[in-house]
Parts: C-alpha cells; sequence; structure tokens
C-alpha cells in the first residue's frame, strides 16, 4: 500500500511525538491494534496510534488536524457501524486506568478501559458500576449512548450517574465538561459519540452491591422451522406490565437454533426463550417474584441463584467472543401481543437474534441535569441482531446490510414505536 504524502509525513511526526505504537500497514503488530468485537467490518487505517495516556490523544488530534488526514476512534469495537477507509485510527484500548474514590463512591475511567476494568476496581470497595451485559464492552462508549446496565430498572441509565468527562477536541486542546457546560454535558450523555471529540476521561457514580439474584430460565418453544409455542412471550409481557418493583430487570431472548451436530442437544433444531433476570434483593423475593414463569413450563435450565456482580455474565449468558453481526433497535411503548406471535415463528429473510428488554423504573426518572437520552419513555428495548457473511460484509458493507438487516423482525412492532437506541444501532449498513 502507498501512502498518500498527508499522511506519510504525518505518520512521521506522529513517530516522533507520541510514547505509544505508531505502526503503518507493512509494520509488524498494525493488525493487532485494529482488533475488534465486531469482524464484520475491517478498519483499513494509513496509520493507527496506540495511545498510551492523553497527551497522546492531544497530539494526535493536533497534527492529524494540522495535515487534513481524518481521524477514526477505536476501542472495542462492540459498536462499530463503518470502517475507516484511509487517514489515522486512534486505539484507545491502552488508556485503561480506572481510579476508585471509596468515600465519594465514584471511579475515574479513562477512555479507553471496559466495563470488567471498572467492576474489578470497584468490587474491593463492595461497590459496582452501571455496566451492562458484557464486561468487555467499553465503559465510555457505552455511557455516550445512555447505558442500559444490568440492574437498570433499579438504577436507571449508566449516564445519569456521570459527574464530569474530560474530552480532547479535534484541534487537539483538552476541557473538562460537567454540569457547567449543560449543552455538551447533556450531548455527551444519551445520544452517542459526539463528532470531533475524543472522551479520555469520565468521573462515574458507582453502587453498593448488595444482595442480588441473577440467572436465565429457558424454554423449550418449538422445533426450528415450525410455528413456536407463544405462550411463554405472552407470559413475559404480562408479567412486566403487571407491576414488577424497580429493583427486577429483565430481558426475554427468543431465538432459533439450526439443526446441526455441533450444539448441545437441548438446542439443536429448537426454538428457545429465554428470560434473563437481575434483582437487588433475596433469594426469597427472586423466587416470589419469578413464580408466574415457572409456572407456564418447565424451563429446561433455570439458573436464577443468588450472585454476586463479577458473576453478570450468568444472566444475559451472551457468548463474550468477537463476531461478524448487524444490530437494528426499537423502543416501543408497549408490545403488541400478535407482534409477539411473530416472534415465536421468526421465519424471515435472515437467522435473527430478539432481546426485548424491560425498560421503565429508575430508567423512566427525568435526569438531575439535562441529557439526550433516547428512551426514558419507553417499556422496551427490542434489539434484533443477525450474524453477516465477514467474506462479503468487509469488502461491501451495503451489500450484507442488504442480505442481512434483521429489521424485518422489527416491523410487526412498528405501530409502537417511540424512538430507536443508539448504542444498539450497530454492524455494516448503508451510509446514508
Ligand atoms: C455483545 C454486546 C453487548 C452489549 N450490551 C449492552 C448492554 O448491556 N447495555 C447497553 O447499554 N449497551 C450494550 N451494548 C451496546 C454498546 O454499549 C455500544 O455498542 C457501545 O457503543 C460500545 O462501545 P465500545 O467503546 O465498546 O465500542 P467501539 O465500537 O470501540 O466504540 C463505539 C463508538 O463509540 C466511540 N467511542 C468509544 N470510546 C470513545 C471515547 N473514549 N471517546 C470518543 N468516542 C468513543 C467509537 O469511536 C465508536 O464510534 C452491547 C453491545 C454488544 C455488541
Amino acid at each position: 500500500m502507498t501512502l498518500s504524502n498527508e499522511a506519510s509525513s504525518l505518520a512521521k511526526a506522529l513517530a516522533d511525538a507520541v510514547t505509544g505504537p505508531v505502526l503503518q500497514p507493512e509494520d509488524s503488530g498494525f493488525t493487532e491494534e485494529l482488533a475488534s468485537f465486531q469482524l464484520a467490518l475491517r478498519h483499513q487505517p494509513d496509520v493507527v496510534v496506540g495511545a498510551r495516556d492523553a497527551s497522546d490523544v492531544r497530539t494526535v488530534l493536533r497534527l492529524a488536524g494540522e495535515h487534513g488526514v481524518p481521524v477514526t476512534v477505536h476501542n472495542t469495537g462492540h459498536g462499530m457501524r463503518h470502517a475507516a477507509d484511509g487517514g489515522v485510527l486512534l486505539a484507545l484500548r491502552r488508556l485503561n486506568g480506572v481510579h476508585v474514590d471509596p468515600a465519594a463512591r465514584t471511579a475515574r475511567v479513562q477512555g479507553g478501559a471496559t466495563w470488567r476494568d471498572v467492576m474489578e476496581a470497584a468490587a474491593p470497595h463492595g461497590l459496582i458500576p452501571p455496566s451492562g451485559s458484557m464486561g468487555s464492552v467499553g465503559a465510555v462508549g457505552y455511557t455516550l449512548s445512555g447505558g442500559i446496565s444490568l440492574l437498570a430498572r433499579s438504577d436507571g441509565w449508566a449516564s445519569d450517574l456521570v459527574r464530569s468527562f474530560t474530552v480532547v477536541t479535534e484541534v487537539g486542546v483538552e476541557r473538562e465538561v460537567g454540569p457547567d457546560d449543560a449543552g455538551l454535558f447533556a450531548g455527551l450523555r444519551g445520544s452517542g459519540p459526539v463528532d470531533g471529540l475524543v472522551v479520555t476521561g469520565m468521573t462515574i457514580g458507582l453502587l453498593p452491591e448488595g444482595a442480588l439474584q441473577g440467572g436465565g430460565l429457558t424454554f423449550d418453544i418449538g422445533t426450528t422451522g415450525t410455528d413456536g409455542d407463544p405462550a411463554v412471550l405472552h407470559a413475559f409481557r404480562e408479567w412486566t406490565t403487571a407491576g414488577l418493583p424497580d429493583e427486577l430487570t429483565s430481558t426475554l431472548r427468543v431465538m432459533s437454533f439450526p439443526d446441526l451436530d455441533y450444539l448441545p442437544p437441548k438446542l439443536r433444531g429448537r426454538r428457545i426463550a429465554r428470560i434473563a433476570v437481575a434483582l437487588r434483593g433475596t433469594k426469597e423475593e427472586a423466587d416470589g417474584l419469578v413464580a408466574p414463569l415457572r409456572g407456564i413450563a418447565r424451563p429446561i435450565e433455570d439458573s436464577l441463584a443468588p450472585m454476586r456482580f463479577a458473576d453478570y455474565a450468568r444472566v444475559h449468558a451472551e457468548p463474550d467472543n468477537p463476531g461478524p453481526y448487524i444490530g437494528e433497535n426499537l423502543l416501543v411503548d408497549s408490545l403488541d401481543p400478535t407482534a409477539l406471535e411473530s416472534l415465536a415463528r421468526l421465519t424471515g429473510p435472515t437467522m435473527v437474534i430478539m432481546n426485548i428488554r424491560h425498560l421503565g423504573g429508575a430508567l423512566a426518572r427525568p435526569p438531575a441535569v439535562p441529557d439526550t437520552v433516547v428512551g426514558r419513555d419507553a417499556r422496551y428495548l427490542l434489539a434484533a441482531v443477525a450474524p453477516v457473511d465477514p467474506c462479503v460484509s468487509v469488502s461491501h458493507p451495503a451489500a450484507a446490510w442488504e442480505q442481512s438487516n434483521p429489521g424485518w423482525a422489527l416491523e410487526p412492532f412498528a405501530a409502537a414505536a417511540v424512538g430507536a437506541s443508539p448504542g444498539f444501532t450497530v454492524g455494516p449498513r448503508t451510509r446514508s
């Protein structure tokens, strides 16, 4: 690959000025810097810089601006939507420091830290962060889109807990952004990344761990390729509309497994409905609250039990390994029973995994200072995910979008739509 003159002279200037690695495509370690949870897209920058500190971030933005070269910010790649085509990739994963102030119950989190980094730093103090289903997600990237945590109905949006951000502007200038800077502070709390700004740190409130119950109830609802039994789906709707306490947060996942012999016999060729449950409370309270679900049918898995927050992965039971996927979502104010029936059939042009997160509770409370969260009034978030063929998507993302867009599975729910969450719109798509 021949670099443009600008990129080549920028790479030299960067190598002299930053402490982190500055790599070009022919350099060893270049590909490792691009590592991403999302495999359907591949960044192809002219230069990648692995920032080691905030000073590296300032230098990259200042020098790239002076050379007229675009900068793409990359952390874990969970939320990747477009691949960089040339320019500088600013990789944040080394910027993963976390400092906990146990007296103030806050964490100072660097821009590339994952929620796992924050959890590990907070745990010795009996504190937990507002993290979600997966520890490998970037804490800042998640919070910029609001952030729906494992205990969201009890603890609210992650962005509600932010005290301040440290950002670096397009011209490489660092500034603190807090409630006194109301417009920008609101813009950074809920509507996704802000163009031209890199967050090098945020101070965020932590919560007491307390007594927790968590796990999932999995039901077999039929054979893949034939109509499934919607009883569990209707039961979830009734259960979540019957006045559950805010301490209980739950998610219904519906998916159909192909008849492939590497799958466990219980899942092979089966339609599955799984209700993930996380509760701030006692085992007795959890057992009482889920009794109506346990009464629908015998679950093929029932893992709901007392848990430490470190065992968060038991709740959503999602595989934490990279893959190629497209995610689309809809925020709705109710679940239409007829639309739910379509989920029990879930037969369309592409395979889809549907997650229905129950919102409300603390998520519906007004923020202490203005923000830009999308979905504060919504009752459910429907997140549809479809696997993608990376052989197509890496070179032709728009074709992959045409082939695998999971939006068809959301259409039956469109009449109740109140918006879409920026954090759950991920993977290749057309730029329009
Ligand atoms: C498997 C999976 C599980 C998820 N679970 C949840 C969940 O439980 N709750 C929830 O609310 N969301 C969840 N999400 C959504 C997730 O929060 C978003 O995709 C989020 O954008 C990921 O941020 P990231 O930094 O990890 O990813 P990246 O793809 O690295 O970044 C996402 C975007 O944020 C920008 N960005 C990241 N860091 C910074 C920074 N420091 N400064 C400026 N811009 C930055 C990037 O440039 C990019 O545009 C999940 C996503 C996946 C794939």
